[in-house]
């Protein structure tokens, strides 16, 4: 029976992975480490079960005499106006969190690490293999993210190469879809929002630069095999995205269109903006055979769109109620 440990549960993409883990059969205990930065308990709130607890605290500071078989070290925004705001507490809940959470893994235990593909920088050759090791300004406006998920991969892959431990590191693509802040300040969700509110949509620059879009259940399907499903022995870095590459005015302009043609409003571009992104998934297909993201584009914008409605109605209605 296996005691799991998740910071950054109550986020975006480890709320999902937390009901993964908890239909486990071998699971005896799992523990959300969350300081609520950009995370929301309301993303958890529906996990009723005596083996599941969250622990606002943040990861750096955790305390307790457990320790355990499995960590997964997500803790840290992701969008780039939440880390540019604070960079340190960024560097710290990376690096800092992950030296705290090692001392709490079990001898033999395993630790996964969600990485990014920030770590490639502005890549200069697509797509991107694992062995390519970026482009990244290493005291620009980015810095605080991609500079800190680098160093904690440093951090425990030299773990792994002095003591031993079970390593787990994916690097992951413009993940986007439910549970995402209304205010992350990601483009899916800034359009999605701009949108419901009949609101220009704000593209940043040309437009012309792309991402590879990752809908959130084709990623934590990739997580759960790699995380523990799947009898793995290799310790990362492995991309795990969709290799679809798509202009971000593309994108804008199909979300426009789904609202009946709403205006795009082309704003300053974001600072050090990478111009290209997208995995080279050849490792992914030989570490996980069969996996691939099913869900295009086209459909998980839908679903996103149907969660956002939904969640906001909700959020009106308990407003109401307590008034
Ligand atoms: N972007 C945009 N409008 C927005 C938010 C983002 O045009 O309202 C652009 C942003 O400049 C970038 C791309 O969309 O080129 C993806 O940005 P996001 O913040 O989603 O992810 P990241 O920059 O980390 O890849």
């Amino acid at each position: 029976m296996s005691k799991v440990l998740v910071s950054g549960g109550c986020g975006f993409i480890g709320s999902h992975l937390c009901d993964r883990i908890m239909r486990r059969s071998d699971l005896e205990l799992c523990i959300v480490v969350d300081n609520l930065w950009t995370g929301d308990v309301q993303n958890l709130a529906h996990i009723r079960d005596d083996r599941f607890r969250i622990v606002q605290s943040d990861v750096e500071r955790f305390q307790t005499d457990l320790r355990f078989d499995e960590i997964y070290h997500l803790a840290s925004p992701a969008s780039p106006p939440w880390y540019m705001s604070e960079p340190i507490r960024t560097i710290s809940a990376n690096l800092i969190g992950a030296m705290r959470l090692l001392e709490l893994l079990a001898p033999g235990g395993r630790f996964g690490f969600t990485s990014t593909s920030e770590i490639y920088g502005d890549p200069l050759v697509s797509p991107q293999p694992e062995s390519y090791r970026g482009s990244v300004d290493c005291t620009g406006p980015r810095s605080s993210y991609d500079e800190s998920k680098r160093c904690t991969e440093s951090l425990l892959f030299e773990t792994r190469r002095t003591k031993g431990i079970d390593l787990r590191v994916v690097r992951l693509f413009n993940v986007y879809g439910p549970r995402t802040r209304p205010d992350d300040g990601r483009a899916v969700s800034n359009f999605i929002m701009q949108a419901l509110s009949g609101q220009p949509l704000t593209v940043y620059g040309s437009g012309e630069q792309s991402r590879s879009w990752g809908y959130v259940e084709d990623i934590v399907d990739g997580l759960e095999r790699y995380f523990w499903s799947d009898p793995v022995n290799y310790p990362g870095p492995l991309n795990i995205g969709n290799d679809r590459e798509i202009p971000v005015i593309e994108v804008a302009r199909y979300i426009s269109k789904m609202f009946g043609n709403l205006p795009i409003h082309h704003v300053d571009p974001a600072p050090q903006d990478p111009t290209n992104r997208r995995p080279d998934l050849n490792l992914a297909r030989r570490t996980l055979p069969g996996w691939k993201c099913k869900v295009p584009y086209e459909k998980g914008v839908q679903l996103t769109v149907d969660w956002f409605r939904a969640h906001l109605a909700q959020q009106y209605q308990d407003q109401l109620t307590l008034i």
